[in-house]
């Protein structure tokens, strides 16, 4: 490392002064950490999904220079700007872990200039994973990943879920509001076990009922239009529910919520700022007797929050918890070729600003040369999101809801 950035500095005394000097940190421990100067340039472009046209904000796009990584996300319209040095790159392009949709681009970046990237400046974010959805009589998630974005997700029972290996063969599963009527006690166990070897799940409303369980969920399945809170004469306590393998003290619902839209609800999660460009939307819901969040554990992380009646709207898990402890690894990311691999890079000029990435197994030594380790930075397991709302209301859907639910799509 040393005799990279002595050379480096050699090579600035035989270019002399550069037009457009700009700094960055040297990739190196912080108490010896050395600014130098090199040659930079721009690369633009935006990021759509498989069908086109669809763009997706909060897609990360990096290039990786020997342990370096120069990375930014894309704006609210999908598009990106990177100041990186110049030469010959390798654009990475990857939504979350970089497990289930992963792109790259080979850039070439000219000091001062500002070069526009893939099929006239449009790259596609492409799906690297397996997908899988089981349908419900309330929602409908897979139209947005199929129909939308151009992706692809095979459907499964509720009866699959009583096979483990079937299920490995999915990187995520996509959970429909709207069902079971019943679980047998084997498939909560598979639930599980699937995120705990990394697999990644989504559940909406009452969905939720494959994550916790519900005593309630037989006599109330014919039914999803309670429109008033106080008709919900047989709403769950948080104190008995049946099978489900997260406990009441890790996440708890209630079916009382009323058929509303809230507005202003506070997004706290940055990515899906950037998503909807600004900290708060609306959200709308459909139908009443929809699932309120009553006890959330610290394994969740809060994305959206109503501070006025109703608490958490969406949270996720991304492997923190318990019952993820015997996960073997974060993931090998892309198509577990071997090929590519699945970091938390650890910026040497910045600790505290650690970011989960998928690279080149080529650059992974240089990351393991400043302390990176292999996995994501969030822990082991899959991660789990749960969405009070409906991902596909019957009717009109608010456009900040879509966005997101494209963005948890992607960044399952
Ligand atoms: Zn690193």
């Amino acid at each position: 490392m040393k005799r990279k950035v002595s050379i480096t500095i050699f090579r600035l005394f035989i270019l002399g002064i550069l037009s457009t000097p700009l700094l960055f940190v040297a990739c190196k421990k912080d108490k010896d950490v050395a600014v130098v100067t090199v040659n930079m340039g721009n690369v633009q472009g935006k990021i759509v999904a498989e069908n086109g046209t669809r763009h997706l904000p909060a897609v990360k796009v990096f290039v990786d220079i020997n342990g370096e990584v120069y990375l930014t996300h894309t704006d609210t319209k999908g598009e990106f700007k990177l100041n990186v040095p110049e030469g010959e790159h390798l654009l990475y392009i990857h939504a979350g872990d970089g497990n289930l949709f992963f792109s790259t681009e080979e850039i070439t970046v000219k000091k001062g200039e500002t070069t526009t990237a893939g099929d006239g400046g449009v790259m596609k974010l492409r799906q690297v994973a397996n997908l899988a959805y089981i349908s419900g009589s309330f929602d409908n998630i897979q139209s947005i990943i199929i129909d939308t974005l151009g992706y692809s997700a095979d459907e499964l029972t509720v009866q699959d879920l009583l096979d483990p290996s079937l299920l490995s063969n999915f990187q995520a599963i996509f959970l429909n509001c709207g069902a079971p009527e019943s679980m047998e006690g084997a498939m909560y166990q598979n639930l599980e076990n699937y995120l705990s070897n990394g697999g990644s799940l989504y559940a909406s409303d009452w969905a939720v009922s494959y994550l916790t369980g519900d005593g309630n969920i037989k006599s109330m399945a014919h039914k999803h239009d309670h429109e008033h809170p106080d008709h919900m004469s047989h709403a769950k306590n948080c104190t008995s529910s049946l099978g489900g393998f997260l406990t009441d003290d890790m996440l708890c619902t209630q079916k009382q919520g009323s058929q509303t839209t809230i507005s202003g609800a506070s997004v706290v999660h940055q990515d899906i700022q950037n998503v909807v460009g600004g900290m708060t939307m609306n959200v709308y819901y459909n139908l009443g007797g929809w699932d309120v969040i009553r006890n959330l554990g610290p394994e969740f992380d809060v994305l959206i929050q109503d501070n006025q009646n109703y608490g958490p709207l969406a949270v996720r898990s991304n492997g923190l918890a318990p019952w993820a402890s015997g996960a073997t690894s974060g993931g090998s990311g892309y198509d577990g070729s071997g090929n590519w691999v699945t970091i938390c890079h650890i910026p040497p000029g910045n600790p505290n600003n650690p970011q989960t990435i998928t690279i080149s197994v080529n650059a992974l030594q240089a990351h393991l040369d400043h302390g990176c380790y292999v996995g994501s930075c969030g822990g082991s397991g899959g991660s789990l999101i749960y969405t009070t709302f409906h991902n596909y209301p019957q009717g009109t859907v608010s456009q900040d809801t879509y966005d997101i639910l494209q963005y948890f799509i992607t960044n399952l």
